[in-house]
């Protein structure tokens, strides 16, 4: 596949009143095009910054970030922050609406999206009636609303109990791969990683770097439920749990 991001030499640091925070020391790796990318890492150790800087939301201090296009980008946040008082359509025209790209056929492109992923019946629901699952399907077509080429995805599943997160993991990877997107995950947790990627950048503890970088390989590689009882995911879980090198 070709690649479509190269990330080089990254390094961030913020200026804040008790001095300077050097959160990236060095990141490099690249993304192919359509392929699910994990980043995993200890907590505090640079991950959401990484993103943040795709996404534009903040400045590099040094490095290079080159798109092999002009790709847009779509970030999706932990927090699904819905809109309460917006039913679920008017939550996902929202982008739309600010972009100023709310025509008939993008209207149409998004009712169509909450009809495949099970929300017709919810389509001028308000968010209060969702459960947890549901609100991050919801976020999620308001985020490929806008056709973004790369989905940004930050801890989006984590907010959720157990049993639904491995459900809506599923749902999401689905829809990414259906929807033929290139996808970046932050995740802290490790077998989430593994269920869904194509391959798991490590990094290491703050200031990040690059630890190490895995390509998921499994025979009868599907889909996240079904990757978790392949006979290579708890060889894939060791190693990378021994990287992060978690004390307890
Ligand atoms: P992660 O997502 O891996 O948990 P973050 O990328 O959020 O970590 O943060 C990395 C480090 O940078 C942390 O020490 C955090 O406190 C610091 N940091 C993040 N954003 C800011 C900011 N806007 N101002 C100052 N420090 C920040
Ligand atoms: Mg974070």
């Amino acid at each position: 596949m070709d690649k479509i991001l190269t990330i080089t030499n990254l390094e961030k640091s913020f200026h804040t009143r008790d001095g300077e925070i050097k959160a990236l020391e060095s990141v490099s790796f690249d993304v192919r095009e359509k392929e699910f990318i994990s980043i995993v890492g200890p907590s505090g150790c640079g991950k959401s910054t990484i993103l943040s800087i795709l996404a534009d939301l903040e400045e590099k201090s040094n490095g290079e970030i080159n798109f092999s296009k002009d790709y847009t980008i779509g970030y999706m946040l932990q927090n699904d922050s819905l809109f309460e008082w917006r039913t679920v359509l008017e939550n996902c025209l929202l982008g739309l609406e600010i972009t100023n790209q709310l025509t008939k056929e993008n209207k149409e492109y998004v009712i169509n999206l909450l009809k495949t992923y099970g929300l017709e019946e919810f389509i001028d629901s308000y968010p209060s009636r969702l459960s947890g699952g549901m609100r991050q399907r919801v976020a999620l077509i308001r985020t490929l609303a806008t056709k973004p080429d790369i989905l940004l995805l930050d801890e989006a599943m984590s907010a959720l109990d157990y049993q639904s997160r491995l459900a809506i993991s599923d749902d999401i990877y689905k829809i990414i791969k259906k929807e033929g997107k290139t996808a970046i995950m932050v995740t802290h947790d490790i077998a989430e990683a593994i269920s869904m990627s194509d391959r798991i950048i490590v990094l290491s503890k703050r200031p990040a770097t690059v630890k190490k970088v895995y390509e998921i390989n499994m025979q009868n590689k599907s889909t996240p439920i079904h990757n978790r009882k392949c006979k290579e995911f708890a060889s894939y879980y060791d190693e990378i749990w021994r990287d992060l090198d978690v004390h307890i």
